[in-house]
């Protein structure tokens, strides 16, 4: 797929003063950027602007350089001299690399081959510009270079091989996820006490504002047409959360909708849910638990996240809201069902 931004812009610095202005106050400061084909943003509590923006520029050179090892469609990236060498040559990648693909495998593991970052070469077949999909016979072609089975590693030389030629990883289903918590311990050692960052639906947060209340986020409406109307909000300190959904990256053909996160077993993107919220401590697992729960559906999916220690809101294809219990205290439903018309 094409990539969405090609560049990386600085696009605003706002720092402004939630508490009465005073150097001694703890302020809230904000700054965000296009970066990772997404906008990322950071906002973190502090005393001193300076303080606040070293912090914040340290992060950003993490979220960078995440950038260029992890990036399915960047020629000069980890992954994709990983998938260059499938069927012949292993690669010896950095820590970063290793431990992403190494947690991709374990929740592969832990979601029965819901999530699968192997996916890449049948991911590569859907345009979502060109509105193009594969047909079914290039899907039956291709299905068998899927299966994380098939991605051997070694994590004591840190090496990464494809067993079959043309295998490809596309780790998109985690990297957010993983740059979220990167960045998140970039602003602890630089001495932040409370933050959150924003890599597009992937957010973690800790501490608490200034005035001393959680974080909010908002879960999207999945058939509003603005990005800003949400149907739920959620209460966050030393959380993360995630959403997958089939209005990210999609479209619409014969009345079918062509979206972006696929079945392994099938190939085709996966159908009963609409839209899969995941909260709990990390968010490389927010992120790839509700990439695999999206694939497994509600009842499956739920059962899986809570499983795991995490939690979730779950939409279905008829609309209807389902959360886990854990959620009652952060979670308030500004909806009680979603409008779906296709
Ligand atoms: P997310 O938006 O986090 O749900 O991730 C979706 C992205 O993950 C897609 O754009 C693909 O790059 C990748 N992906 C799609 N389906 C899967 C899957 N079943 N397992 C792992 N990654 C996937
Ligand atoms: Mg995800």
């Amino acid at each position: 797929m094409k990539r969405l931004l090609l560049f990386t812009v600085s696009l605003l610095f706002i720092a402004f003063t939630l508490t009465a202005c005073g150097s001694k106050r703890e302020r809230l400061f904000k700054d965000s950027k296009v970066m990772m084909d997404t906008f990322v943003s950071i906002t973190v509590v502090s005393k001193s602007e300076k303080k606040a923006r070293e912090a914040m520029d340290a992060a950003f050179q993490e979220l960078k350089r995440l950038e260029g090892l992890l990036d399915f469609y960047s020629p000069k990236s980890e992954i994709s001299k990983i998938n260059k060498g499938s069927g012949g040559v292993p690669v010896s990648v950095t820590p970063t690399t290793f431990s992403l693909i190494n947690t991709a495998l374990e929740v592969s593991k832990i979601t029965d081959g819901a999530f699968d970052i192997t996916l890449g070469v049948l991911n590569r077949r859907y345009d979502f510009f060109e509105k193009h999909h594969p047909t079914e016979s290039e899907i039956k072609k291709l299905l068998p270079l899927v299966g994380y089975k098939k991605i051997v590693i070694n994590p004591a030389l840190r090496i990464v091989f494809l067993k079959k030629p043309g295998m490809m990883i596309d780790p998109g289903g985690i990297t957010k996820g993983f740059a979220a918590d990167r960045a998140i311990e970039v602003l602890k050692a630089k001495g932040i006490k409370a933050a959150l960052v924003a890599v597009a639906g992937d957010i973690r947060a800790y501490g608490l504002k200034p005035d001393g209340t959680p974080w909010v986020v908002g879960i999207r409406d999945p058939r509003a047409k603005s990005a800003d109307e949400v149907f739920a909000t959620l209460k966050l300190t030393d959380m993360a959360v995630s959403t997958s959904g089939d209005y990210e990256r999609y479209f619409i053909e014969k009345g079918v909708r062509y979206h972006h996160i696929l079945d392994p077993e099938t190939g085709m993107p996966a159908r009963g849910v609409i839209s899969v919220t995941v909260v709990g401590p990390k968010a490389t697992y927010t992120d790839s638990l509700a990439t695999a729960a999206f694939v497994k559906g509600l009842k499956e999916g739920m059962k899986m996240v809570e499983k795991n220690g995490y939690m979730a809101v779950v939409v279905d294809s008829s609309g209807r809201i389902y959360h886990s219990k854990g959620l009652e205290p952060m979670l308030e439903l500004l909806k009680k069902h979603i409008e779906v018309r296709d």
